[in-house]
C-alpha cells in the first residue's frame, strides 16, 4: 500500500516533510515523493494529511475504562491513601475476566481514536490475577495495539494474593509475549510491599531479564512510609532491592528529591510524568525540571497522550519554568524512546524499515507548519478529534474513523452491561 501526499512529521528528528510511504507487511518500506505502485499495489491519497508515528502512552491502567461514572463512595475521601482505598481497591477487586477483558477492548479502542499505538498497562484484579494479563493482551490484540503488560504486585491482598501477582507477572514474561504485547514486572508501590515482597520481585526482575514497573512518590504518604519502614529514601529502598536496574519504569516522582532523581536516572531508569492524574489526586506537581529521561502517562484517565502533553505543558508553565514548551514536547520523545527500547524497533521513525506505525489525522494547519514549529501545532493545535486513521505494524485499527478491527458498537454495548454489574459488586461489602 502506498499513502500518498501526506505531510510527514516526526518528533524525532524533528522533521516535517510532503512525501509518501511505502508499506510492506508491517513495515515501512519506502519513502521518498511520487512513489509510483506496483502493479496490485493500493494507493490512499491523504490530500495533504498530517502523518505522525503512533503516540506512546507509557503509564496507564486499562482496567479503570469501564470507571467513567460510576458512583462515587458515600463520604468523600480526604487523602490519596482513602481515594486508593475507597474507589480504586473496591474497583480492582470487582473485577472479574469479562470485566477486564471489556476494559481491554474499550480502552485500546479509545487509545486507537487518540492516535495512541502503543499503552504500557499496569493492571490488578485481585479476584481474577491468574491469566489476567492473557485476556488483556487478547483484547489489546483484538483491537490491534501494541502493549507492554504487567500486573500490580502488592500485599495489600495477603501473602497469597501477592505471590499470586508475582507468579502472573512471571508466567507472562516466560510464555506470554508476542510481537506486539511485551511483559515487565509490576508493582505497586514501595507503601504496600515488604522487604521481602520487593526481594521476591527483584528475583523476577533478574530471572526474565526485565523491569519493574510502579509507582513512586505519587503522594508524600508514600515517602513517609518508606522513612518509616527503614529510614531511607525510595529510590535508596529501590536501590538496594537490585530494583533500579535499566529501564525501571518510576511512575509519578512527584515528591522525589532531585538527587534522587538524578541517582535513579543515572542508574538507567525512566520517570512516567502523569500530570492530569496528579491534579485529579491533588498530590502536588512532580519537579519536571529533573526528569532527563521522561515520557507521559495518562493514568487510566484515557487513551489520549496530546491532551497530558498539553496539561504538562501548561503545568510546567504555571510552575513558572521557562523552557515548559521543549520539556513538554522532550516528553512525547520520550515515549517513543522508551517505546524503541522496549520492543526492540524503531518505534517513532517513519522511514524505510521502520514499524508501519502511524497515525493520519485531518490537521488543516491555519499557520505554516514546520520541522521548527512542529512543537506549537502538537501542544497547541492538535487534538485527538483530528484523528482519522490508526495504522499498527501496518495494519489499520482505525480507518476513515471507523474500527475496523473489533465491532465497536457492540463491544461499548456490552461494556455498558458489564459496568452495572461491575459496579453493584462494588457496592457488595
Ligand atoms: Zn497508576
Amino acid at each position: 500500500m502506498i499513502l500518498k501526499n501526506g505531510v510527514v512529521a516526526t518528533l524525532d528528528p524533528q522533521e516535517v516533510e510532503r512525501t509518501d510511504l511505502r508499506i510492506e507487511g508491517d513495515r515501512i518500506a519506502d519513502r521518498g515523493p511520487a512513489l509510483a505502485p506496483a502493479p496490485g499495489e493500493e494507493v490512499l491519497d491523504l490530500e495533504g494529511a498530517l502523518v505522525l508515528p503512533g503516540l506512546v502512552n507509557a503509564h496507564t491502567h486499562l482496567y479503570s475504562a469501564l470507571a467513567r461514572g460510576m458512583p462515587g463512595p458515600g463520604e468523600p475521601p480526604r487523602s490519596f491513601v482513602e481515594i486508593l482505598e475507597r474507589v480504586w481497591w473496591r474497583l480492582d477487586r470487582a473485577l472479574d475476566e469479562e470485566s477486564v477483558h471489556l476494559s481491554g477492548l474499550v480502552g485500546a479502542i479509545e487509545a486507537a481514536r487518540s492516535g495512541t499505538t502503543v499503552l504500557f498497562d499496569h493492571h490488578a484484579s485481585p479476584s481474577f490475577v491468574r491469566g489476567s494479563l492473557a485476556t488483556l493482551r487478547r483484547a489489546v490484540e483484538q483491537v490491534g495495539l501494541r502493549s507492554v503488560l504487567c500486573y500490580e504486585t502488592t500485599d495489600r491482598n495477603g501473602l497469597a494474593g501477592r505471590d499470586a501477582g508475582i507468579g502472573e507477572n512471571r508466567a507472562f514474561l516466560a510464555g506470554g509475549q508476542t510481537a506486539l504485547t511485551r511483559g515487565l514486572v509490576g508493582a505497586h508501590a514501595s507503601f504496600t510491599l515488604s522487604d521481602e515482597s520487593l526481594e521476591r520481585l527483584a528475583g523476577v526482575v533478574r530471572d526474565e531479564n526485565s523491569s519493574l514497573h510502579v509507582h513512586v512518590a505519587e503522594d508524600r504518604a508514600d515517602v513517609e512510609d518508606c522513612r518509616k519502614r527503614d529510614g531511607a529514601g525510595l529510590v535508596e529502598r529501590f536501590r538496594r532491592h537490585g530494583l533500579l536496574a535499566r529501564r525501571t519504569l518510576l511512575v509519578h516522582g512527584v515528591h522525589l528529591s532531585e538527587p534522587e532523581l538524578r541517582e535513579a536516572q543515572a542508574a538507567g531508569a525512566w520517570l512516567v510524568h502523569c500530570p492530569r492524574s496528579n491534579m485529579n489526586n491533588a498530590v502536588g506537581h512532580a519537579p519536571t525540571v529533573a526528569f532527563r529521561r521522561a515520557a507521559l502517562g495518562t493514568d487510566g484517565l484515557d487513551g489520549d497522550v496530546l491532551a497530558e502533553a498539553r496539561t504538562a505543558f501548561l503545568k510546567m508553565r504555571d510552575s513558572g519554568r521557562a523552557d515548559a514548551f521543549a520539556a513538554a514536547f522532550e516528553m512525547l520523545v520520550g515515549g517513543h524512546r522508551l517505546a524503541a527500547a522496549t520492543f526492540g524497533l524503531p518505534l517513532g521513525r517513519l522511514d524505510a524499515g521502520a514499524p508501519a506505525d502511524l497515525v493520519v489525522l485531518d490537521y488543516r494547519p491555519p499557520t505554516p507548519l514546520t520541522a521548527d514549529n512542529l512543537p506549537g501545532h502538537l501542544l497547541f493545535g492538535l487534538d485527538r478529534s483530528h484523528v482519522r486513521s490508526t495504522i499498527v505494524a501496518g495494519r489499520f485499527v482505525l480507518r476513515d474513523r471507523r474500527v475496523t478491527t473489533v465491532d465497536e458498537a457492540a463491544v461499548f454495548a456490552s461494556a455498558r452491561e458489564a459496568a452495572g454489574r461491575l459496579w453493584e459488586r462494588m457496592r457488595q461489602p
